[in-house]
């Protein structure tokens, strides 16, 4: 399935919440913070005052899907492999798009977007454990140590300083050598503030 081209501020006015997918924009110019943003984009955005189950369960996916900018078809394929993991599913869908190489790169605070995040990939300018990793979907796991090109450190000097991201317990960023360093899984009390997973299982269980 092919990825999503428009405008990505369309999906958060979907979603009716902030999902930072434009980058520097997102911190300064949002328009989500206008009258104009508040409403739910396209000519027949008809506001109901009661959502079904269905639909609540749809939104949340999608708001997953998009805060991860994945594809349907790559979500469901996350989806599956979480099912086949022992304990909750949900945990482990979570840990599993969280721990992806351009996730834990925004959450570091040093690129604007998961979209840069990506950019930053592909163009060969992360390296893990010494190690040049150019796929975004890389898993990272406890004890890896992350670090960047010479070329692009001054740009991200420079996005650290704009992001108002507060890098998470599980990861930890030496500002002065520029690593990033993976301390434990991710914790789950932090993602679950944002998306809950209980309601993307009762999506796909139905
Ligand atoms: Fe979403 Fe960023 Fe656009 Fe605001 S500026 S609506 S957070 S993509």
């Amino acid at each position: 399935m092919a990825r999503y081209l428009g405008s990505v501020c369309k999906l958060c006015r979907r979603e009716k919440e902030k999902l930072f997918l434009k980058g520097e924009k997102c911190y300064s110019n949002c328009i989500l913070s206008k009258k104009r943003g508040k409403n739910a984009p396209g000519q027949h955005r008809i506001i109901k005052s009661k959502i079904s189950d269905y639909a609540k369960h749809l939104r949340e996916k999608q708001k997953a899907r998009r805060i991860y900018g994945l594809t349907e078809e790559q979500f469901s394929h996350y989806y599956e492999i979480a099912d086949k993991m022992r304990g909750s599913t949900g945990d482990n869908l979570l840990r599993l798009l969280e721990s992806r190489l351009d996730s834990v790169v925004y959450k570091l605070g040093i690129v604007l977007s998961k979209k840069m995040a990506r950019q930053m990939i592909n163009h060969g300018n992360i390296l893990v454990n010494n190690k040049k990793i150019d796929v975004p979907r890389y898993h990272v796991k406890i004890g890896d140590n992350i670090t960047f090109s010479e070329r692009c450190k001054t740009n991200m000097r420079k996005f650290h300083k704009k992001t108002a991201l507060n890098t998470p317990a599980w990861l930890s960023f030496n500002e002065d050598k520029f690593i990033g360093t993976v301390l434990n899984e991710p914790l789950l009390d932090e993602i679950s503030r944002y998306i809950n997973s209980q309601l993307i299982v009762e999506y796909y269980s139905k």
